[in-house]
């Protein structure tokens, strides 16, 4: 796999990994009813004043959805914001809840490995903010 971030982006490898989960992930896109209960179970978009874009549906849509929409056709650009939504949007906790069942934080994982295959890598939420003292406490101690 090409990780030269300068490198085209390779669409049809893209095309491909998409291809291996295309049954699956095309279900989950359709089934989406976006109802927003999934939001509620997000931390981070509770803590990040409910903005759309930390809404876990919003999330999946506008990154797996866009690139089968586009059948992995999409600009360096494209995958590098596809980036910060799977990344620093998200932690891949795991608690996003789905009332019809939909395995978000599968589809943002899926996401990320298409990124990372064109040299895309994510940035962390560090700016969560810095732990609690006692965390910090409690590290010094061991
Ligand atoms: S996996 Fe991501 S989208 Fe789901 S609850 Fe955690 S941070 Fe939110
Ligand atoms: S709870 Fe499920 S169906 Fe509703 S918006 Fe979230 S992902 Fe879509």
């Amino acid at each position: 796999m090409s990780t030269e971030k300068n490198n085209p982006v390779d669409h049809k490898m893209i095309k491909e990994l998409l291809d291996e989960k295309k049954s699956k992930m095309k279900l989950s896109l359709a089934a989406c009813a976006s109802c927003s209960l999934c939001a509620e179970s997000c931390f981070m978009f509770n803590i990040y004043d409910q903005k759309p874009e930390y809404m876990p549906s919003y999330k999946v849509i506008k990154s797996l959805g866009v690139l089968y929409r586009k059948q992995g056709k999409v600009s360096r650009q494209t995958l590098e914001k596809m980036g910060d939504l799977v990344w620093k949007n998200c932690v891949l906790c795991g608690r996003c809840y789905c009332a019809v069942g939909i395995d978000i934080p599968e589809m943002l994982a899926f996401t990320r490995m298409i990124c990372r295959s064109q040299g895309v890598d994510g940035v962390y939420p560090h700016n969560l903010g810095a732990p609690p003292a006692e965390c910090e406490a409690l590290g010094s101690e061991n």
